[in-house]
């Protein structure tokens, strides 16, 4: 539901209340034909609120040789925000959004150089999504799936699969990730679905659930057991696949993260992944926690708006000078720069290669996960039955905000994981 109000906070709450990520509203950054875009004086990410944006000594922050990058996000993202709501109400995939991030550069400057990209850091990939989900969730988990199925794919392929991926991801065809399976759910990377040899590779007969931009993509990044082994493969989409439209949801709405049904597709012996290591690239376990940093921002912004709008006659005063509202206010900024920080710092460890890159990550998306939905809570709070309304998005905010933590791995999941190995060290 497009409503006028629902756009009036997306725009302001674009530059509020010190969660700000505004596009370039002094001008500084526009989008130019080709994609690059036109810095100002003001391109060194002058704003305040957050790890990525306090100067060119914050080892966390993208690399200054990539931060146009920042401000080509940033000019994208003041769109997508204002297509947020129409795209929550009617469910329809962002493609405008999507085409847009391609036409930009991103998705090929994503790319290993040795493939033809630029070899975007990390620390820049996470800015860019956190930037691109507080516009449009929708929009940001799709790209996070498609840019993590692609990038899998080049690294991991043999030299003529990783060519052909490199080609497909330039040439604007979409991917996506087809891992999580309606029986092995959070655990999906250890898939229950066996693939069966047969001339040429194997076959695989079975189903993967809530696949985003699953409808559009051409490429599939999908795994199955292998004489009982976990293998990753590239799929192209054939007669073989078929969608079930099972994504009519509380949030994520445009998603369409749909069931995939496998008719004994051929799984290519010579699209088969070598096994993932270390060094390897992970920009979905990576990006996750961006994800809802993304959300936890946006949902701050408009409580934010809220609360400076909605003046209580019994005190003449707007709900922003009632102290629980600023207390709650102050609680949440801190805990958004603190995910944000913990996810910041784990785009840095993949960025420097470090081994505990993968446990940082898992306590970063949970506790970007729990925040988003406690802002997002607070929102509903202060919102009252304003914010309860659909014409809000307060409330478009707090459904959104329920989903990064189900997603795989999910915060049970992830406590259970982190919780253990802290008990162990100790
Ligand atoms: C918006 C969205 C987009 C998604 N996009 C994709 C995609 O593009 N590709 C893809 O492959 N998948 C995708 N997924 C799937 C996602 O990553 C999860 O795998 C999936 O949501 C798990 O759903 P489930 O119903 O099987 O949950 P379950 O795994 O059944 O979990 C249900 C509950 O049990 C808990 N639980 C499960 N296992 C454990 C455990 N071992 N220990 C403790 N608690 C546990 C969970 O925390 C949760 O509370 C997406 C999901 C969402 C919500």
């Amino acid at each position: 539901m497009a409503a006028a109000g629902d756009q009036d906070v997306a725009a302001d709450g674009e530059g509020s209340a010190g969660q700000s990520d505004s596009a370039g509203s002094d001008g500084s950054a526009s989008v130019g034909p080709s994609g690059g875009a036109s810095a100002g004086p003001s391109a060194g990410l002058s704003e305040s609120g957050g790890p990525s944006e306090s100067g060119g000594d914050d080892p966390f922050a993208p690399p200054v040789e990539e931060r146009r990058w920042i401000l080509i996000a940033r000019a994208l993202a003041s769109v997508f925000a204002e297509r947020a709501a129409a795209l929550d109400e009617s469910g329809e995939l962002p493609m405008d959004n999507l085409r847009a991030l391609h036409a930009s550069g991103l998705d090929v400057a994503m790319l290993p150089r040795s493939a033809g990209g630029e070899g975007l850091s990390m620390r820049t990939f996470g800015e860019v999504l956190r930037i691109v989900s507080r516009a449009c969730p929708s929009t940001g988990c799709i790209w996070l799936m498609h840019i993590g199925a692609a990038v899998t794919l080049v690294s991991l392929g043999d030299p003529e699969s990783s060519a052909y991926y490199a080609a497909e991801l330039k040439a604007g065809s979409r991917f996506a990730n087809a891992l999580s399976e309606p029986t092995s759910g959070n655990m999906f990377l250890i898939p229950m679905q066996e693939a069966e040899p047969t001339g040429g590779g194997f076959r695989l007969a079975g189903a993967k659930r809530f696949v985003s931009g699953c409808e559009v993509a051409s490429h599939y990044l999908v795994n199955a057991l292998v004489d009982g082994v976990p293998t990753f493969f590239g799929v192209d989409r054939d007669a073989s696949i078929s969608f079930v439209p099972i994504w009519d949801t509380m949030g994520m709405r445009a998603t369409r993260s749909q069931l995939v049904s496998f008719d004994d597709t051929l799984l290519r012996a010579d699209r088969r992944c070598r096994p993932p290591g270390p060094g390897d690239p992970n920009p979905i376990g990576i990006g996750l926690a961006m994800l809802s940093v993304g959300v936890a921002e946006a949902a701050f912004a408009a409580m934010a708006t809220h609360a400076r709008g909605r003046v209580i006659p019994a005190t003449g005063a707007p709900l922003s000078a009632m102290q629980w509202v600023t207390f709650e206010a102050a609680e949440m900024h801190v805990r958004i720069t603190a995910a944000h920080l913990l996810a910041a710092r784990t785009t840095w460890l993949a960025d420097v290669g470090s081994p505990v890159m993968l446990d940082a990550a898992i306590e970063a998306k949970l506790y970007a996960n729990e925040v988003a939905r406690q802002v997002a809570d607070l929102g509903v709070r202060v919102g009252g039955g304003s914010g309860y309304l659909r014409t809000s998005p307060i409330q478009r905010h707090f459904r959104d905000a329920q989903a990064g933590g189900l997603m795989a791995y999910s915060v049970e999941v992830c406590k259970d994981v982190v919780g253990r190995r802290v008990l162990d060290a100790s």
